[in-house]
C-alpha cells in the first residue's frame, strides 16, 4: 500500500451519548476492525477524535458516523499523511471532553461564542478594540499563534478561568477573540467567557486547522506551526510565510523541533536542536542528564566516561550532585 495514500482525521461533536463506556467499547472494536489507529475520546456530552488511515479506511470511517443520526453533522478535518500518525488505536471513556474543571460546567449546545469564519477572524483580528486569547497549552503556543495573540501564563486549559478572572482589565470592554486547534476547545471557553459577563465573545469556527486551509486567509497572521497531539507533532498553517517563533531551550536560536526530555520522570517537552540534544545528552536539567534512567544515555549506548566528557563541555560534573 502506498504510504502517501494516508490520512489523517481530526473531529468533535458535542451531542449527547446516552453510555459513554458502552459506546467507547463498541466504537473501539469498530475502529479496530476498519484498521485504523488513533486516540477517541467518548463522554456523555460527545465525541472527540484523531484517527489515521488509508483513503479508504477513513472514508469507510467517515460514511459510518454520518450515518449514525448523532454524528450526521459532525466536520472532518482532513489531511494527507504517509502512514499512520498513532501507533494503537484507542477510544476511552471520560467525563468531560475537554478539561476546564469548571464549577459549574458549560453546554455550549446552549451558551457558546460566536462562530466566526475564518475570514471573519482574519478581519475582526485586525482591529484595534479586539483581544485575541489563545486558549491552548504553553507549549503549544510556544510552537506557533496568531500575531499578538495574549498567551494566558498558564500551563494547563483548566487553569484558564482563574488566570481570566486575574486578568479581567485586558479583556473588559473589547472584542474578544479565541482560537485553539480544531475548535473544541474553544466551544466551552467562548462559552464560559460569556458566562462570566464578557458580552462580545467570538470563537474561530474549526480553529487553526481550517484556518491554515481556508483558500481565502491560507493561513494569515499566523507565525510559526500548529501543535497537533500525534505523531506529527506539528502541521503548517501560514501558506504565505512562514515565520519561526519557537527559540530552542537552551540557546534561545529559532527552532521548530520538540523532544522530549530523556529522564522519563520529566518527560517535559522542549524544543531544541538536533546539536544541542546531543550536547545535552536530551535532559532539561543537570538532574535529567544524570539521572540513571536517561534513555538517551541507553540509546546511545554512553559509558560513564563518555558521560563525564559531555557534563565536562557544559562545566557540570557529577561531583555536584554531592
Ligand atoms: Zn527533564
Amino acid at each position: 500500500m502506498e504510504k502517501t495514500n494516508y490520512r489523517v482525521l481530526l473531529y468533535y461533536n458535542y451531542v449527547h451519548i446516552e453510555d459513554p463506556e458502552a459506546y467507547a467499547a463498541e466504537h473501539l472494536q469498530f475502529c479496530k476492525d476498519l484498521e485504523l489507529k488513533g486516540r477517541i475520546l467518548v463522554a456523555q456530552e460527545g465525541i472527540n477524535g484523531t484517527v489515521s488511515g488509508t483513503i479508504e479506511q477513513t472514508n469507510k470511517y467517515m460514511e459510518a458516523m454520518k450515518n449514525d443520526p448523532r454524528f450526521a453533522d459532525m466536520v472532518f478535518k482532513i489531511d494527507e499523511h504517509e502512514g499512520h500518525a498513532f501507533k494503537k488505536m484507542h477510544v476511552r471513556p471520560r467525563k468531560e471532553l475537554v478539561t476546564l474543571r469548571l464549577e459549574d460546567d458549560i453546554n455550549p449546545l446552549q451558551t457558546t461564542g460566536n462562530y466566526l469564519s475564518p475570514k471573519e477572524f482574519y478581519e475582526a483580528m485586525q482591529d484595534e478594540d479586539t483581544v485575541v486569547i489563545d486558549a491552548r497549552n504553553d507549549y503549544e503556543y510556544e510552537l506557533g499563534h496568531f500575531r499578538g495573540a495574549i498567551k494566558p501564563d498558564i500551563k494547563t486549559f483548566r487553569e484558564l478561568p482563574d488566570w481570566i478572572k486575574e486578568n479581567k482589565e485586558k479583556i473588559e470592554g473589547k472584542k474578544v477573540l479565541t482560537y485553539c486547534t480544531g475548535g473544541i476547545r474553544c466551544e466551552k471557553f467562548s462559552g464560559w467567557l460569556k458566562e462570566e459577563g464578557f458580552e462580545d465573545v467570538n470563537q474561530l469556527h474549526g480553529g487553526i486547522v481550517t484556518y491554515g486551509k481556508d483558500p481565502e486567509v491560507q493561513g494569515e497572521l499566523w507565525d510559526g506551526k500548529c501543535y497537533v497531539f500525534d505523531e506529527r507533532i506539528s502541521v503548517p498553517v501560514n501558506q504565505k510565510e512562514h515565520v519561526v517563533v519557537g527559540v530552542d531551550y537552551f540557546d534561545g536560536k529559532p527552532c521548530e523541533r520538540y523532544v522530549n526530555c530523556a529522564n522519563p520522570d520529566c518527560n517535559k517537552q522542549i524544543l531544541c536542536s538536533e546539536e544541542n540534544e546531543h550536547k545535552y545528552m536530551r535532559g532539561c536539567t543537570h538532574e535529567c542528564r544524570v539521572s540513571p534512567r536517561n534513555m538517551y544515555v541507553k540509546e546511545y549506548n554512553l559509558s560513564e566516561e563518555d558521560i563525564d566528557h559531555r557534563l565536562q563541555m557544559l562545566g557540570e560534573s557529577r561531583k555536584q550532585e554531592a
